[in-house]
Protein backbone atom coordinates (compact mmCIF):
# COMPACT_ATOMS: atom_id res chain seq x y z
CA UNK A 1 0.00 0.00 0.00
CA UNK A 2 2.95 2.07 0.72
CA UNK A 3 4.11 1.80 -2.48
CA UNK A 4 1.48 2.27 -4.27
CA UNK A 5 1.09 5.67 -2.46
CA UNK A 6 4.39 6.94 -3.07
CA UNK A 7 4.01 5.79 -6.97
CA UNK A 8 1.10 7.87 -7.16
CA UNK A 9 2.50 11.13 -6.08
CA UNK A 10 5.27 10.41 -7.72
CA UNK A 11 3.03 11.02 -10.77
CA UNK A 12 1.85 14.17 -10.44
CA UNK A 13 4.56 16.71 -11.49
CA UNK A 14 4.83 18.77 -8.28
CA UNK A 15 5.35 22.36 -10.04
CA UNK A 16 2.17 21.77 -11.72
CA UNK A 17 0.52 22.78 -7.97
CA UNK A 18 -0.23 26.38 -7.08
CA UNK A 19 3.17 27.47 -9.24
CA UNK A 20 1.22 27.42 -12.71
CA UNK A 21 0.32 31.30 -12.45
CA UNK A 22 2.81 34.55 -11.13
CA UNK A 23 1.02 35.42 -7.95
CA UNK A 24 0.48 39.18 -8.56
CA UNK A 25 1.17 40.72 -5.53
CA UNK A 26 -2.80 41.20 -4.45
CA UNK A 27 -2.97 37.65 -4.37
CA UNK A 28 0.64 36.60 -2.85
CA UNK A 29 -1.36 36.28 0.98
CA UNK A 30 -4.26 34.41 -0.71
CA UNK A 31 -2.29 32.04 -2.86
CA UNK A 32 0.21 31.74 0.35
CA UNK A 33 -3.14 30.15 2.07
CA UNK A 34 -4.02 28.05 -0.67
CA UNK A 35 -0.36 26.08 -0.42
CA UNK A 36 -0.33 25.90 3.18
CA UNK A 37 -4.02 24.59 3.27
CA UNK A 38 -3.21 22.48 0.10
CA UNK A 39 -0.36 20.60 1.51
CA UNK A 40 -2.61 20.27 4.75
CA UNK A 41 -5.18 18.54 2.61
CA UNK A 42 -2.26 16.45 1.01
CA UNK A 43 -0.83 15.71 3.99
CA UNK A 44 -4.01 14.38 6.40
CA UNK A 45 -5.08 12.14 3.05
CA UNK A 46 -1.78 10.20 2.77
CA UNK A 47 -2.31 9.65 6.59
CA UNK A 48 -5.37 8.36 5.88
CA UNK A 49 -4.76 6.13 2.95
CA UNK A 50 -2.03 4.92 5.08
CA UNK A 51 -4.57 3.44 7.60
CA UNK A 52 -7.06 2.10 4.82
CA UNK A 53 -6.57 -1.24 4.59
CA UNK A 54 -9.23 -1.74 1.86
CA UNK A 55 -7.92 -1.50 -1.75
CA UNK A 56 -11.13 -0.07 -3.07
CA UNK A 57 -11.66 3.01 -0.61
CA UNK A 58 -7.38 3.66 -0.80
CA UNK A 59 -7.87 4.03 -4.76
CA UNK A 60 -11.08 6.21 -3.85
CA UNK A 61 -9.14 8.47 -1.43
CA UNK A 62 -6.25 8.64 -4.51
CA UNK A 63 -8.82 10.15 -6.88
CA UNK A 64 -10.62 12.45 -4.22
CA UNK A 65 -6.99 13.47 -3.04
CA UNK A 66 -6.44 14.31 -7.10
CA UNK A 67 -9.91 16.02 -7.02
CA UNK A 68 -9.66 18.58 -4.17
CA UNK A 69 -5.98 19.47 -5.30
CA UNK A 70 -7.50 20.57 -8.54
CA UNK A 71 -4.32 21.00 -10.56
CA UNK A 72 -3.21 17.67 -10.12
CA UNK A 73 -6.81 16.45 -11.08
CA UNK A 74 -6.21 18.34 -14.31
CA UNK A 75 -2.91 16.99 -15.57
CA UNK A 76 -4.01 13.32 -14.32
CA UNK A 77 -6.81 13.26 -16.13
CA UNK A 78 -4.78 14.26 -19.25
CA UNK A 79 -2.60 11.60 -18.41
CA UNK A 80 -5.54 9.65 -18.20
CA UNK A 81 -8.02 10.40 -20.57
CA UNK A 82 -6.50 12.30 -22.78
CA UNK A 83 -8.98 13.99 -25.81
CA UNK A 84 -11.27 10.76 -25.52
CA UNK A 85 -14.77 12.86 -24.38
CA UNK A 86 -16.45 9.62 -22.91
CA UNK A 87 -13.73 8.90 -20.53
CA UNK A 88 -13.89 12.41 -19.22
CA UNK A 89 -17.35 12.76 -18.32
CA UNK A 90 -16.68 9.21 -16.76
CA UNK A 91 -13.90 11.15 -14.91
CA UNK A 92 -15.71 13.97 -13.91
CA UNK A 93 -18.87 11.76 -12.75
CA UNK A 94 -16.36 9.27 -11.04
CA UNK A 95 -14.47 12.52 -9.08
CA UNK A 96 -17.62 14.27 -8.15
CA UNK A 97 -19.56 11.14 -6.84
CA UNK A 98 -16.57 10.24 -4.45
CA UNK A 99 -15.58 13.64 -3.41
CA UNK A 100 -19.76 14.31 -2.91
CA UNK A 101 -19.26 11.26 -0.23
CA UNK A 102 -16.40 12.23 1.51
CA UNK A 103 -16.60 13.44 4.87
CA UNK A 104 -14.35 16.16 3.75
CA UNK A 105 -16.60 18.12 1.37
CA UNK A 106 -19.51 17.32 3.95
CA UNK A 107 -17.11 19.18 6.56
CA UNK A 108 -16.73 22.10 4.10
CA UNK A 109 -20.30 22.41 3.09
CA UNK A 110 -21.16 22.32 6.98
CA UNK A 111 -18.70 25.07 7.41
CA UNK A 112 -19.94 27.39 4.67
CA UNK A 113 -23.89 26.48 5.52
CA UNK A 114 -22.92 27.87 9.11
CA UNK A 115 -21.33 31.23 7.63
CA UNK A 116 -24.29 31.40 6.11
CA UNK A 117 -26.14 32.12 9.47
CA UNK A 118 -29.79 32.60 9.09
CA UNK A 119 -29.67 33.29 5.24
CA UNK A 120 -29.42 29.34 4.41
CA UNK A 121 -32.52 28.81 4.68
CA UNK A 122 -33.86 31.49 3.61
CA UNK A 123 -36.78 31.09 0.90
CA UNK A 124 -37.97 33.93 -1.62
CA UNK A 125 -40.87 32.51 -3.57
CA UNK A 126 -41.37 33.35 -7.90
CA UNK A 127 -44.64 35.72 -6.70
CA UNK A 128 -42.65 37.44 -3.54
CA UNK A 129 -40.13 39.11 -6.97
CA UNK A 130 -43.54 39.30 -8.79
CA UNK A 131 -45.80 41.41 -5.89
CA UNK A 132 -42.14 43.47 -5.49
CA UNK A 133 -42.61 44.79 -9.36
CA UNK A 134 -46.11 45.11 -9.05
CA UNK A 135 -45.64 47.40 -5.90
CA UNK A 136 -42.83 49.18 -7.21
CA UNK A 137 -40.37 48.16 -4.23
CA UNK A 138 -37.34 47.59 -6.45
CA UNK A 139 -34.60 49.37 -4.64
CA UNK A 140 -32.10 47.58 -6.09
CA UNK A 141 -32.74 48.76 -9.86
CA UNK A 142 -29.79 51.74 -10.60
CA UNK A 143 -30.36 53.74 -13.16
CA UNK A 144 -27.16 54.18 -14.38
CA UNK A 145 -24.75 51.67 -15.65
CA UNK A 146 -23.16 49.67 -13.19
CA UNK A 147 -20.06 50.81 -12.01
CA UNK A 148 -18.19 47.34 -11.17
CA UNK A 149 -19.51 46.50 -15.42
CA UNK A 150 -18.25 49.84 -16.25
CA UNK A 151 -14.77 49.57 -14.91
CA UNK A 152 -13.94 45.92 -15.44
CA UNK A 153 -15.38 45.85 -19.07
CA UNK A 154 -12.15 45.58 -21.31
CA UNK A 155 -11.41 42.56 -18.75
CA UNK A 156 -14.56 40.81 -19.92
CA UNK A 157 -14.31 41.88 -23.36
CA UNK A 158 -10.61 41.19 -23.78
CA UNK A 159 -10.30 42.57 -27.22
CA UNK A 160 -13.33 40.59 -28.74
CA UNK A 161 -16.02 42.52 -30.38
CA UNK A 162 -19.78 41.66 -30.97
CA UNK A 163 -19.74 39.22 -28.10
CA UNK A 164 -23.05 37.46 -26.77
CA UNK A 165 -23.84 38.52 -22.98
CA UNK A 166 -25.84 36.40 -20.68
CA UNK A 167 -27.75 38.36 -17.96
CA UNK A 168 -29.04 35.97 -15.17
CA UNK A 169 -32.01 37.45 -13.37
CA UNK A 170 -32.01 40.39 -15.37
CA UNK A 171 -34.49 42.90 -14.16
CA UNK A 172 -34.77 46.33 -16.82
CA UNK A 173 -31.06 46.43 -15.94
CA UNK A 174 -30.00 49.62 -18.54
CA UNK A 175 -26.57 47.97 -18.54
CA UNK A 176 -28.15 45.15 -21.36
CA UNK A 177 -28.62 48.73 -23.17
CA UNK A 178 -25.26 50.03 -22.96
CA UNK A 179 -23.86 46.80 -23.90
CA UNK A 180 -26.16 46.15 -27.07
CA UNK A 181 -25.51 49.88 -28.07
CA UNK A 182 -21.69 49.07 -28.32
CA UNK A 183 -22.74 46.14 -30.77
CA UNK A 184 -22.84 43.04 -28.20
CA UNK A 185 -26.00 40.89 -28.36
CA UNK A 186 -27.65 40.30 -25.22
CA UNK A 187 -29.90 37.60 -23.34
CA UNK A 188 -31.51 37.93 -20.28
CA UNK A 189 -33.84 36.05 -18.14
CA UNK A 190 -36.68 37.46 -15.51
CA UNK A 191 -39.50 36.20 -13.81
CA UNK A 192 -41.37 39.70 -13.94
CA UNK A 193 -43.24 40.12 -17.35
CA UNK A 194 -44.01 44.14 -15.74
CA UNK A 195 -40.12 44.27 -15.57
CA UNK A 196 -39.20 43.00 -19.30
CA UNK A 197 -41.97 45.57 -20.97
CA UNK A 198 -40.84 48.29 -18.92
CA UNK A 199 -36.82 48.07 -19.82
CA UNK A 200 -37.83 47.81 -23.39
CA UNK A 201 -40.34 50.88 -22.90
CA UNK A 202 -37.98 53.06 -20.63
CA UNK A 203 -35.33 53.26 -23.49
CA UNK A 204 -37.64 53.10 -26.15
CA UNK A 205 -37.24 50.36 -27.75
CA UNK A 206 -40.41 48.86 -29.62
CA UNK A 207 -40.53 44.44 -29.49
CA UNK A 208 -42.24 41.65 -30.49
CA UNK A 209 -43.47 38.90 -28.24
CA UNK A 210 -43.73 35.35 -28.34
CA UNK A 211 -44.19 31.55 -26.55
CA UNK A 212 -41.08 30.02 -26.10
CA UNK A 213 -42.21 26.23 -27.49
CA UNK A 214 -39.74 24.50 -24.80
CA UNK A 215 -40.55 26.07 -22.03
CA UNK A 216 -44.53 25.69 -20.71
CA UNK A 217 -45.62 29.56 -20.04
CA UNK A 218 -42.73 31.09 -20.92
CA UNK A 219 -42.43 34.10 -23.58
CA UNK A 220 -39.60 35.72 -25.16
CA UNK A 221 -39.37 39.32 -25.91
CA UNK A 222 -37.24 40.60 -28.15
CA UNK A 223 -35.60 44.28 -29.64
CA UNK A 224 -34.18 42.58 -33.40
CA UNK A 225 -32.36 45.88 -34.24
CA UNK A 226 -30.33 45.80 -30.96
CA UNK A 227 -30.19 42.10 -30.34
CA UNK A 228 -32.02 42.14 -27.33
CA UNK A 229 -33.90 39.01 -25.94
CA UNK A 230 -35.27 38.71 -22.60
CA UNK A 231 -37.09 35.44 -21.39
CA UNK A 232 -39.69 35.63 -19.05
CA UNK A 233 -39.85 32.54 -17.04
CA UNK A 234 -38.47 31.05 -13.95
CA UNK A 235 -34.24 30.55 -15.10
CA UNK A 236 -34.01 27.14 -14.20
CA UNK A 237 -36.46 26.03 -16.58
CA UNK A 238 -33.87 27.65 -19.13
CA UNK A 239 -30.92 25.96 -20.56
CA UNK A 240 -28.33 26.39 -23.62
CA UNK A 241 -30.34 24.02 -25.98
CA UNK A 242 -33.22 27.35 -25.90
CA UNK A 243 -30.35 30.14 -26.74
CA UNK A 244 -26.95 28.67 -27.08
CA UNK A 245 -23.69 29.54 -25.15
CA UNK A 246 -22.62 32.86 -24.26
CA UNK A 247 -19.04 34.30 -24.11
CA UNK A 248 -19.70 36.88 -20.82
CA UNK A 249 -21.87 36.59 -18.30
CA UNK A 250 -22.95 39.87 -16.08
CA UNK A 251 -24.16 38.56 -13.06
CA UNK A 252 -25.30 41.30 -11.07
CA UNK A 253 -27.69 40.68 -8.43
CA UNK A 254 -28.66 37.32 -9.27
CA UNK A 255 -26.48 34.62 -7.43
CA UNK A 256 -26.75 36.89 -4.68
CA UNK A 257 -30.60 37.12 -4.98
CA UNK A 258 -31.85 33.63 -5.37
CA UNK A 259 -32.26 31.02 -2.74
CA UNK A 260 -28.89 30.21 -0.95
CA UNK A 261 -30.43 26.39 -0.90
CA UNK A 262 -30.33 26.95 -5.01
CA UNK A 263 -26.20 28.19 -5.35
CA UNK A 264 -25.54 24.07 -6.61
CA UNK A 265 -28.08 24.09 -9.00
CA UNK A 266 -27.61 27.91 -10.26
CA UNK A 267 -23.44 27.03 -10.36
CA UNK A 268 -24.09 24.19 -12.68
CA UNK A 269 -26.76 25.85 -14.89
CA UNK A 270 -24.16 28.92 -15.02
CA UNK A 271 -21.44 26.42 -16.12
CA UNK A 272 -23.47 24.73 -18.72
CA UNK A 273 -24.03 27.89 -20.35
CA UNK A 274 -20.65 29.21 -20.80
CA UNK A 275 -18.95 29.07 -24.40
CA UNK A 276 -15.24 27.77 -23.67
CA UNK A 277 -13.71 31.62 -23.98
CA UNK A 278 -16.75 32.99 -21.67
CA UNK A 279 -15.80 35.67 -18.74
CA UNK A 280 -18.20 35.39 -16.31
CA UNK A 281 -18.54 39.08 -14.72
CA UNK A 282 -19.68 38.19 -11.02
CA UNK A 283 -20.57 40.83 -8.26
CA UNK A 284 -20.58 39.29 -4.22
CA UNK A 285 -21.61 41.01 -1.69
CA UNK A 286 -19.89 40.55 2.08
CA UNK A 287 -21.40 41.20 5.45
CA UNK A 288 -22.31 39.65 8.55
CA UNK A 289 -25.83 37.35 7.34
CA UNK A 290 -27.08 37.41 11.47
CA UNK A 291 -27.46 41.32 10.77
CA UNK A 292 -29.77 40.91 7.70
CA UNK A 293 -32.02 38.57 6.14
CA UNK A 294 -31.75 39.49 2.63
CA UNK A 295 -31.92 39.25 -0.14
CA UNK A 296 -29.39 40.76 -0.79
CA UNK A 297 -27.43 37.64 0.59
CA UNK A 298 -24.09 37.29 1.67
CA UNK A 299 -21.90 35.05 -0.23
CA UNK A 300 -18.59 33.95 0.97
CA UNK A 301 -15.53 33.31 -1.03
CA UNK A 302 -15.09 29.86 0.36
CA UNK A 303 -18.59 29.03 -1.36
CA UNK A 304 -17.44 30.84 -4.70
CA UNK A 305 -14.59 28.85 -4.45
CA UNK A 306 -16.46 25.05 -4.02
CA UNK A 307 -19.34 26.35 -6.44
CA UNK A 308 -16.90 27.55 -9.50
CA UNK A 309 -13.37 26.08 -8.96
CA UNK A 310 -13.34 22.76 -9.54
CA UNK A 311 -14.20 23.76 -13.54
CA UNK A 312 -13.61 27.43 -13.77
CA UNK A 313 -10.41 29.90 -12.78
CA UNK A 314 -11.60 32.67 -9.88
CA UNK A 315 -10.03 36.13 -10.20
CA UNK A 316 -11.06 39.23 -7.68
CA UNK A 317 -10.66 42.28 -10.02
CA UNK A 318 -12.19 44.76 -7.80
CA UNK A 319 -13.26 44.79 -4.22
CA UNK A 320 -14.61 48.04 -2.67
CA UNK A 321 -16.59 49.60 0.37
CA UNK A 322 -19.66 49.93 -1.13
CA UNK A 323 -21.68 50.89 2.59
CA UNK A 324 -24.33 53.98 2.00
CA UNK A 325 -27.60 54.89 4.00
CA UNK A 326 -29.95 52.11 2.67
CA UNK A 327 -27.02 49.40 4.16
CA UNK A 328 -27.11 50.72 7.37
CA UNK A 329 -30.80 51.21 7.81
CA UNK A 330 -30.57 47.12 7.38
CA UNK A 331 -28.65 47.47 10.20
CA UNK A 332 -25.05 46.50 8.46
CA UNK A 333 -21.85 47.89 10.05
CA UNK A 334 -20.06 46.43 6.79
CA UNK A 335 -20.78 46.09 3.10
CA UNK A 336 -18.43 45.34 0.43
CA UNK A 337 -19.11 45.01 -3.13
CA UNK A 338 -16.74 42.55 -5.00
CA UNK A 339 -16.37 41.79 -8.68
CA UNK A 340 -14.71 38.44 -9.95
CA UNK A 341 -13.77 37.61 -13.34
CA UNK A 342 -14.73 33.68 -13.71
CA UNK A 343 -13.29 30.99 -16.66
CA UNK A 344 -13.38 27.91 -17.78
CA UNK A 345 -10.26 26.58 -16.72
CA UNK A 346 -8.91 24.99 -20.25
CA UNK A 347 -9.22 28.38 -21.89
N1 LIG B 1 -30.01 42.03 -12.22
C1 LIG B 1 -31.03 43.01 -12.05
C2 LIG B 1 -32.14 42.60 -11.08
C3 LIG B 1 -31.69 42.11 -9.74
S1 LIG B 1 -32.99 41.72 -8.59
C4 LIG B 1 -30.42 44.34 -11.69
O1 LIG B 1 -29.21 44.42 -11.54
O2 LIG B 1 -31.14 45.33 -11.56
C5 LIG B 1 -33.37 40.03 -8.98
C6 LIG B 1 -34.35 39.88 -10.13
O3 LIG B 1 -34.51 38.50 -10.39
C7 LIG B 1 -35.74 40.41 -9.87
O4 LIG B 1 -36.10 41.26 -10.94
C8 LIG B 1 -36.65 39.17 -9.82
O5 LIG B 1 -37.92 39.42 -10.35
C9 LIG B 1 -35.87 38.16 -10.64
N2 LIG B 1 -35.97 36.74 -10.23
C10 LIG B 1 -35.83 36.25 -8.99
N3 LIG B 1 -35.85 34.91 -9.00
C11 LIG B 1 -35.97 34.54 -10.31
C12 LIG B 1 -36.00 33.29 -10.98
N4 LIG B 1 -35.91 32.11 -10.32
N5 LIG B 1 -36.10 33.27 -12.32
C13 LIG B 1 -36.17 34.44 -13.03
N6 LIG B 1 -36.15 35.67 -12.44
C14 LIG B 1 -36.04 35.72 -11.10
Amino acid sequence: MGNLKSKFWQSIPSRTFYTERQPTESSTKRLALQAKLGVSIQASLAAFIDRSACPVSCAAEQILAVFIQERHALSLRENMCGSNVFLRVLWLFLCRAIASCSPLTADRQANITSMLGQQADRVMALGEWEERWQQNKIGFHQPEVHKMLKNNIDKVLNGRTGVRFFFPLCGKAVDMKWLADMGHSVVGVEISEKAIRQFFEENNMTYTEEPVPAIPGAKVYKNSEKNISLYQCDLYAFSSSIDGQFGAIWDRGSLVAINPADREKYAALIISLMAKDCRYLLETLLYNPDLYEGPPFFVPDEQLHSLFGSSCDIELLQSVDAMTDLQRQWGLDKFTQNAHLITPKSS
